[in-house]
């Protein structure tokens, strides 16, 4: 250690000489002395020591989120990132989870008990679809599910239910929520309004702003950015985190700390990558239109949608990185365009740094049946299609050459 180094170790001043051992469990520590860190510090303790005992019974029995015990409860990176999402999503708090799904399920076991109900979107990720219309019912939680834009039944729905679920932008057919008439919906009967924006970040959308209760991400996508981690957050007033929080603390699907540090690093540049991923999809979504293989677009910036106006109005005016589409002519001709891409990755996620295409019915929306892939419109042909930061006249350039490769059949 050079002198005059922020390093100190216990061991090497007025402590006795330790073994080995124990130097290697103790080892020297970071002093806080000196210029202040940039980046966040990576806390990865799992655990948190204290020289005075009735401090550790006191921090023990604390509320959860005040001070530092143990990680399953709180870590100081993982605490960095809840306060940066809270603070874009403008709620008081938030509270992170190992991925989207871990926040999803901790929300409704928080807000629901056997016996209770929740109101849904028909549109949503197959996961969370399962979720509610499979895995829940086991536990004595039923769904009842409404089209998104069927006002009177979500009305008729709402008495007697515990949570409205919607997706800001759902997934994969790319319907925007009007989430002011949903929230406006919810209050009337005092039911909390919880949304998935997950596909608008809060960069296009804040849904708190337009009276949701609990807004929630699959931190997986666009939070993080670049494929790399696996993440989920719940952002709300602190009375409902409180409850999510007390859940998680029992389940314990906690975000790994360096996971937290690397969602972080990707908000430093959330802004400039969704703008960017949401101009390059307007550029492939009107292209795409025009394309003699494709029967339809789905992306709420094109003039020709049917969600045009809700987008220029919630989402600052933009679709966000995501489309979906329908290529022409079926499964066959759907697997040859799919097969042909060069650039463009088959993978299953969305809202990174590179461009990525899924077959939602072969993919993410395996566990809905034939009937219910017709009626949340999954033709066999749909594809939904992630746009990454690659300059967009290459994306395009790669699925034009593999639609047009599919011209004889
Ligand atoms: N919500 C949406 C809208 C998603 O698209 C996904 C995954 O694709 C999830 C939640 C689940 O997130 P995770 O994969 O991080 O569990």
């Amino acid at each position: 250690m050079p002198s005059g180094s922020p390093l100190s170790s216990p061991n090497s001043k007025d402590a006795p000489r330790r073994g080995l051992a124990t130097r290697a469990v103790h080892p020297p520590e970071l002093q806080p002395q000196g210029g202040r860190p940039t980046a966040p510090l990576l806390d990865l303790s799992s655990t948190y020591s204290f020289e005075d005992a009735e401090e550790f019974a006191r921090a023990s029995q604390a509320k959860v989120g005040e001070g530092y015990v143990y990680a399953r409860w709180a870590n100081t990176t993982v605490d960095l990132f809840e306060a940066a999402v809270a603070d874009l999503e403008g709620t008081e708090e938030a509270e992170a989870f190992s991925s989207g799904m871990a926040a999803i399920a901790c929300v409704c076991l928080a807000l629901c008990d056997a016996g209770d109900r929740i109101v849904a979107a028909r549109q949503l990720y197959g996961t969370t679809f399962a979720l509610l219309s499979q895995r829940l019912p086991r536990y004595g939680i039923e769904t009842t599910f409404c089209e998104l834009d069927d006002y009177d039944s979500i009305a008729a729905a709402l008495p007697g239910s515990k949570l409205l679920y919607c997706e800001t932008i759902g997934n994969p057919r790319i319907q925007v929520a009007d989430l002011k008439q949903l929230a406006a919906l919810a209050a009337e009967a005092d039911v909390p309004l919880v949304v998935d924006n997950t596909f608008a970040s809060p960069v296009l959308c804040r849904p708190a702003e337009l009276g949701a209760q609990v807004v929630l991400h699959s931190a997986t996508k666009f939070l993080g950015g670049h494929h790399d981690l696996l993440g989920g957050i719940v952002c709300g007033d602190s009375a409902s985190v409180d409850r999510v929080r007390a859940v998680a603390r029992d389940v314990g699907p906690t975000l790994a700390p360096f996971n937290a540090w690397l969602a972080l690093r990707g908000l430093a540049t959330l802004h400039l990558r969704v703008i960017r991923s949401s101009e390059s999809a307007l550029v492939i979504a009107r292209a795409l239109h025009d394309h003699p293989a494709v029967d339809a677009v789905h992306y709420p910036a094109l003039p020709s949608d049917v969600h045009r106006s809700l987008a220029e109005k919630q989402l600052s005016g933009m679709g966000g990185g995501t489309l979906g589409f329908e290529v022409a002519g079926g499964k066959q001709r759907a697997t040859r365009f799919q097969e042909g891409l060069k650039l463009v990755q088959p993978a299953a996620s969305l809202g990174g740094s590179h461009t990525l295409l899924v077959h939602s019915a072969s993919v993410t929306h395996t566990q809905l049946s034939a009937q219910e892939l017709k009626e949340v419109g999954i033709s066999q042909g749909f594809y939904r299609l992630s746009v990454g930061l690659e300059d967009p006249g290459d994306i395009l350039s790669d699925l034009t050459a593999a639609l047009d490769a599919t011209a004889d059949l």
